[in-house]
């Protein structure tokens, strides 16, 4: 996996501000995290691993400045206002949150359960309707801030055996779109990133299980994967997280209530 380079000329873009990225222990959030810190922020990272997140901190360089781990399951509303007071005692005000945590499954129709239903709604949607609630205040506070969620192409589109995945990322633009329009005379934007196959641990996930179900090899299922998408690719995780920057530049401003497709076309070509 490549490594995180800022773009020229974005060093310290982020000095002076302080961001809070939901699952960043591994994936796309870790790589926000990172480029996030090599352009100056100060960061929470959270995620329900302790052990996890003190890894990335080791990887994590950000001299003078701070990164604060903090274990928080985002589905849980007294852990999230715990978290959120936690990172307000250590890093004051947040003018930058990352609603990256989720967890895909899925599962035919007609056996579908009730409890994967409830989960995939309470870790992609309520989860973001949480961590949002505890952040917002301050933001509405200081008149500024930048709401970034990772949504999905899973919240454009339907596929099979998807249904309450596909079903809490359409919500997730929903409540993106809802919250820009209450938040616009506060210079606070809400956007939504939409990425198509993105080459994480989930990714890698994922492909295990259908291997392990269908009896293919996991370099078949990756391929017949990468098959479906129009330039043949994974998006990268690096190339999520420069999106997620662009989306906390001044230059962004006049961009809320948005759904950026980084899919490489999924959805628009045939
Ligand atoms: P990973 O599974 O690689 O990472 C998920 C992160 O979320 C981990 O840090 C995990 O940490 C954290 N997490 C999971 N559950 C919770 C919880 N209840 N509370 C707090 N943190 C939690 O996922 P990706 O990086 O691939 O995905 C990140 C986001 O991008 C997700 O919202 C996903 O839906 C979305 N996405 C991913 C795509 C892909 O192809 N990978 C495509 C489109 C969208 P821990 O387990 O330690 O808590």
């Amino acid at each position: 996996m490549s490594t995180v380079q800022p773009e020229s000329g974005s060093d310290g873009i982020l000095s002076g501000r302080t961001a809070v990225i939901t699952g960043a222990s591994r994936g796309i959030g870790k790589t926000v995290a990172k480029l996030f810190a090599d352009c100056g922020a100060d960061l929470a990272i959270v995620g329900r691993s302790k052990s996890s997140l003190e890894l990335v901190l080791q990887e994590i360089h950000r001299p003078g400045g701070k990164v604060l781990p903090v274990t928080c399951d985002v589905t849980d509303p007294a852990q999230v206002q715990r978290m959120a007071e936690e990172v307000g005692t250590q890093l004051g005000p947040v003018h930058i949150l990352v609603n990256n945590a989720g967890e895909s499954g899925s599962h035919k129709f007609i056996q579908h359960s009730d409890e994967l239903w409830h989960r995939m709604l309470a870790m992609n949607l309520t989860s973001v309707y949480y961590v949002s609630k505890a952040f917002v205040p301050a933001m509405v506070e200081k008149k500024w801030g930048r709401i970034i969620n990772i949504a999905s192409v899973a919240s454009r589109l339907g596929s099979s055996y998807l249904s309450a995945y596909t079903a809490s990322k359409h919500g997730v633009l929903g409540l993106t779109r809802a919250l820009a329009a209450e938040l616009l005379p506060f210079d606070i934007t809400v956007n939504a990133v939409c990425p198509g196959y993105v080459d994480t641990p989930m990714t890698q996930g994922n492909i295990s299980r259908i291997a392990e179900r269908t009896g293919r090899t996991e370099e078949q299922v990756r391929a017949a994967i990468v098959s479906t998408t129009p330039q043949r690719r994974l998006v990268t995780p690096e190339e999520v997280a420069a999106m997620a920057l662009f989306l906390t530049r001044d230059a962004s401003r006049p961009i809320t209530g948005q759904a950026l497709n980084l899919d490489g076309g999924m959805g628009t070509f045939y």
